[in-house]
């Protein structure tokens, strides 16, 4: 998938979801549009590759495209390291960055798995990578589907960004599930450290 549609589809997971928890600001979008970029720092022509040659040259070299970056036990780690350097550097209100950093991580790794090639969220467990959409609800990275994809997931983030103008986004759903995963989630790394 390419770097504009991985943002795009992320930003339309994250909104309503920043939405319900009353935490849409340009930070935490900001983290979850970064987080949605990180995993292809193992390839060196991706966007983010390109913006970190030698740190996307070495993680290629050492664990190849959707490899060790494109497992969930990444996606743990680096949850877990943003945590430890938000609680030692970043101030209270910015508590929650790692989790939608992470969280744009994970999206990154789903749109991934529709993908042709699939990606090993269990890596290095996990030998053959799985496809989410099965043998037909799947798209090949550049190709026509994805810009028909990239299109759709514009114009539902246009409609998403004109509800939250009309104050009708926060009231979609209930954020109490995600307040409460947000706490556990650190509470337990708290218990653990
Ligand atoms: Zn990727």
């Amino acid at each position: 998938m390419e770097y504009k549609t991985h943002i795009v589809t992320s930003m339309t997971f994250a909104v309503p979801m920043l939405s319900v928890t009353d935490e849409l600001t340009v930070i935490n979008l900001g983290a979850v549009v970064l987080g949605s970029l990180f995993p292809d720092i193992d390839h060196p022509r991706s966007y983010v590759g390109q913006k970190a040659k030698i740190v996307s040259r070495v993680t290629n070299k050492t664990f190849g495209h959707r490899g060790a970056t494109h497992s969930l036990l990444a996606l743990a780690i680096i949850y877990i390291m943003g945590n430890v350097f938000a609680q030692t550097y970043l101030a209270a209100s910015l508590a929650y960055v790692p989790f939608w950093f992470a969280w744009g991580y994970l999206l990154h790794l789903l749109e991934d798995g529709f993908s042709r090639d699939g990606i090993r969220f269990f890596w290095p467990l996990q030998k053959k990578p799985w496809h989410l959409g099965g043998k037909f609800l799947r798209y090949k990275t550049s190709s026509l589907s994805e810009h028909i994809f990239f299109g759709f997931v514009v114009c539902l983030l246009l409609v998403e960004v004109k509800m939250l103008w009309q104050g009708q986004l926060e009231s979609l759903f209930s954020g109490e599930f995600l307040s409460r995963l947000q706490t556990w989630l650190l509470e337990l790394q708290n218990k653990l450290t």
